[in-house]
This record gives C-alpha cells, sequence and structure tokens, in this order.
C-alpha cells in the first residue's frame, strides 16, 4: 500500500482531493490518501508552499515530494528535505495559460494598444505598427515555459533569442547560453520576457548595468519571479525612458504592497501573479503519473536540480 500525504493546506485539499483520487485510481494503484499520517509510514508528499509542514526529518521513509507549483525557491534551500523534489511540469493547463498571458502581453505592448484603449482626447493618431518581424523579441529561460512561449512568439513571425543557462537547441529560435550569452540575448531585445527560476544565480539577474544594455524603450513582461530584476534599477530605467514598460506578474513580497511603487507607476502594469495556475485536474494526472513511475521503479520525472536550485 502505497501512503500519499496532501500536506498542501486544506483549501488546496478541497481541490485536489477528488481529481487527485480519480488520477490515482486511473493508475491502479493501491493507496492511501488524505492530509494526515504518522510521518514514519509516509511514502510520497504532494507538497505547496505555504505548507505549515517544513520538518521533514520525521518522514523516515519518504521517496519524494511532489511540489504542486513550477517554482521551488521555497523548498530547494530546506535542510531537512533529503528525499527527491520534483516540481510541476507537463501540466498542460499551466503551459497553455502561460503561452496565453505571454503573447497577450507582448502584442499588447507590439501593437500598442493602450494608446487606443485609453484615448481621453480622442486623439486621431494613426501610429501603425510595424509587423512582428521586425520586433525582436528575446525569452530568458528557455525550459518548459520558456521554450512555449517562444515557440507561439516565433510562429507569430517575431524574431525571437532564446536564453539559458545550458546549450540549446529550439527550432526557430536564435539560442544562447551562460554568461557570455546574455549580452547578446539583450543587445537587440525590443521585448524582453523573463521565464526563470529564483536561484542565486538569477537574482537581479537584470540589474542597472543590464537594462542599459537594451535597447532604448524596451518592454519588460516578467512572469518568472520578481527577485529576477533589480526594483530600484527597474525604477531608474522607466524614470529615464530607457525601459518603455514593465508588465509585472511576480514580485519579491506578494502581494505587492500597497506603498510599492509599482502600484502607481505610469509604465508599470501589475497583474497579481495570475500569468499562469496549475490547473487540477492536469495536474493531479501529472502527480499521480510520477507516482506510479516511482513505485514501479522507474525514476521520477521533473526532479529537482538542489544544488542549481530549480
Ligand atoms: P524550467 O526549470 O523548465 O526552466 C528554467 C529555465 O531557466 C531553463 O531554460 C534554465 O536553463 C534557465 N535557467 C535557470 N538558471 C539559469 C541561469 N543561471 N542562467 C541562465 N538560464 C538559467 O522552468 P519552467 O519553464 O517550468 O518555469 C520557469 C519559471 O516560471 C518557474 O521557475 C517559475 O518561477 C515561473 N512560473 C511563474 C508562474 C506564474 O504564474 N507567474 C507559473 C509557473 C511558473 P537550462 O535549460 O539550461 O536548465
Amino acid at each position: 500500500m502505497t501512503n500519499i500525504l496532501f500536506a498542501a493546506g486544506p483549501e488546496l485539499w478541497a481541490d485536489y482531493e477528488t481529481p487527485l483520487r480519480r488520477a490515482l485510481d486511473a493508475t491502479g494503484l493501491d493507496y492511501t490518501l488524505g492530509c494526515d499520517a504518522a510521518p514514519e509510514t509516509v511514502d510520497y508528499i504532494v507538497y505547496a508552499p505555504g505548507s505549515k509542514l517544513q520538518d521533514f526529518a520525521p518522514y523516515t521513509r519518504l521517496k519524494a515530494v511532489m511540489n504542486l507549483w513550477a517554482g521551488v525557491e521555497k523548498i530547494t534551500g530546506n535542510p531537512t528535505l533529503t528525499a527527491p523534489l520534483t516540481r510541476m511540469v507537463d501540466d498542460e493547463g499551466l503551459t497553455q495559460g502561460m503561452v496565453e498571458y505571454v503573447t497577450g502581453h507582448v502584442l499588447r505592448h507590439h501593437l500598442g494598444m493602450d494608446a487606443h484603449i485609453v484615448n481621453p482626447e480622442h486623439a486621431w493618431e494613426p501610429n501603425v505598427p510595424p509587423l512582428s518581424r521586425e520586433r525582436p523579441v528575446t525569452v530568458l529561460g528557455l525550459g518548459a515555459l520558456g521554450q512555449a512561449c517562444a515557440g507561439m512568439l516565433a510562429h507569430l513571425g517575431f524574431p525571437v533569442t532564446g536564453w539559458s543557462r545550458t546549450e540549446k537547441q529550439v527550432e526557430r529560435v536564435t539560442c544562447f547560453h551562460g554568461d557570455d550569452g546574455l549580452s547578446r540575448a539583450l543587445a537587440d531585445a525590443q521585448i524582453v520576457v523573463l521565464l526563470l527560476p529564483d536561484t542565486p544565480a538569477t537574482r537581479n539577474l537584470l540589474d542597472a548595468d543590464r537594462l542599459a544594455r537594451l535597447p532604448w524603450g524596451a518592454v519588460i513582461v516578467n512572469p518568472g519571479r520578481g527577485p529576477l530584476i533589480d526594483d530600484d534599477a527597474l525604477l531608474a530605467a522607466l524614470d529615464a525612458g530607457q525601459i518603455a514598460h514593465a508588465t509585472l506578474d511576480t514580485f519579491r513580497t506578494e502581494p505587492l504592497p500597497a506603498d510599492h511603487p509599482f502600484w502607481a507607476h505610469p509604465k508599470v502594469t501589475v497583474t497579481p501573479h495570475i500569468a499562469s495556475e496549475t490547473r487540477v485536474d492536469s495536474a493531479a494526472r501529472v502527480i499521480a503519473a510520477n507516482i506510479r513511475r516511482g513505485e514501479d521503479g522507474e525514476p521520477l520525472l521533473h526532479l529537482v536540480d538542489r544544488d542549481a536550485g530549480y
């Protein structure tokens, strides 16, 4: 009998219990699933940041912790967790949602939609936007989400450049990697999309120096993580005109504090961490399939590299 502890909190349990049972039943696994269990009897933990469970040491038989979200920065540093950690990947809802968010916000800026949506003077100013093929876009992070977004933007005709830690080949995307590749990835980017994880290596990646390397008037879309950008440097670059607009979905502190300058800044769009959400049914299937793999002795999918932090 495989013992699965749902430790992602009571609100998520209400959403996930039925879909998880349905998905686990479909795998044919003999299992128990609940929110309480004696720690030494637990095989797998379904987890979400914010869970009360922080000390994994008593879970002596643990085979894996399965994070419901894609981002794992709140758990990778937990010294009591020695069992394998997986994260949410391949949830078609999560990927589709991110592609829609990124495409929508890139097109908003590319087409200059704001000038028509808010036009109190009823100005007739026929500024025709360039075609997508004249608007280079750079996607920082070429993982599951970055590749899907880069692919859609390339499909729409944008010249897309991508950047990752290790070397990548992605169809229709000019790929750079590593520290040397970053300058080249930023050099022509009129729109920059951040889809990197929050790790010690990516924190403050877009600082004053790197923001200054972008073409004048570049736009930033950040559904990745707040700490990827130096807030003060971004505000200064917006005020100077170096950056024309920033659409931000993720922040160092969430919810974004009421007095944070981003809220009132005319060149910042704040969205409340809604770029993409793990969708219950598809996420339940991903978790169940991975537990089945574990029980069948197959390598778990979507393992987090604890040293790299993602
Ligand atoms: P992945 O782990 O699949 O991809 C991460 C990408 O970032 C990889 O291409 C990786 O490079 C690259 N990367 C990591 N560290 C570095 C570095 N130091 N230098 C250069 N590149 C680096 O993640 P996902 O695509 O699934 O998700 C990306 C992020 O999106 C998540 O970590 C999360 O923070 C955020 N997110 C936000 C959501 C929202 O609603 N706002 C929802 C879901 C996710 P390599 O390929 O070489 O490993």
